[in-house]
């Protein structure tokens, strides 16, 4: 997944990628972890523009995944599509001999900026982190899952079970035992 520079001569160039997860590191760990199963590639549609040393990319990235409800523990094809705008920082012109590579990455860093040396932008990590970061942090297989039964361990979307009820306390009948002497 890489442009190159060349190709941002004439304005901005749109460009679409489908990688398999696999592809990438930190997406084959996750997966490893056996915390998700990606069941669609990594589809990527964007813009890239280049303004001087700043290279702009806006796109939408997707894909599926296969997760565990948080509550009913069944597994789900979970969605996910988002839309980023990342910039990268090149070299000026006629600067990059005298360039420390550390710093300018450091310093691109600094400023919320991914530096890229040379011609070539790699897009891999900047798009794998999109993906991490738009990961559900407690997935659910629907907002309204019903989750197991606490005692039986009943999927209660499926069934409903004989067991009482969970005795619910609301924070008044809490304060109203509260002591005030
Ligand atoms: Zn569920
Ligand atoms: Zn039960």
């Amino acid at each position: 997944m890489r442009i190159h520079a060349d190709q941002l001569k004439t304005g901005s160039l749109r460009v679409a990628f489908a990688e398999p997860a696999d592809r990438f590191a930190g997406l084959r760990e996750i997966t490893r972890s056996g915390e998700c199963e990606f069941t669609s590639p990594i589809r990527t549609r964007l813009r890239a523009t280049r303004i001087r040393e700043l290279v702009e990319i806006e796109g939408v990235v997707q894909t599926a995944m296969r997760l565990t409800c948080g509550r009913c523990l069944s597994p789900f094809i979970y969605p996910l599509e988002v839309e980023f705008a990342i910039t990268y920082t090149g070299d000026r012109p006629g600067n990059a001999e005298n360039v420390d590579a550390e710093e300018r990455e450091q310093d691109a860093g600094e400023a919320g900026l991914i530096y890229f040396q040379g011609e070539e932008i790699d897009l891999t990590e900047g798009i794998q982190e999109q993906v991490i970061l738009s990961f559900p942090l407690r997935p659910l297989c629907r907002e309204t899952c019903r989750g197991l039964c606490a005692r039986c361990g009943v999927d209660l979307n499926q069934e409903r079970c004989r067991c009482p009820a969970p005795p619910t306390e609301s924070p008044f009948t809490a304060l109203g035992r509260l002591k005030l002497d």
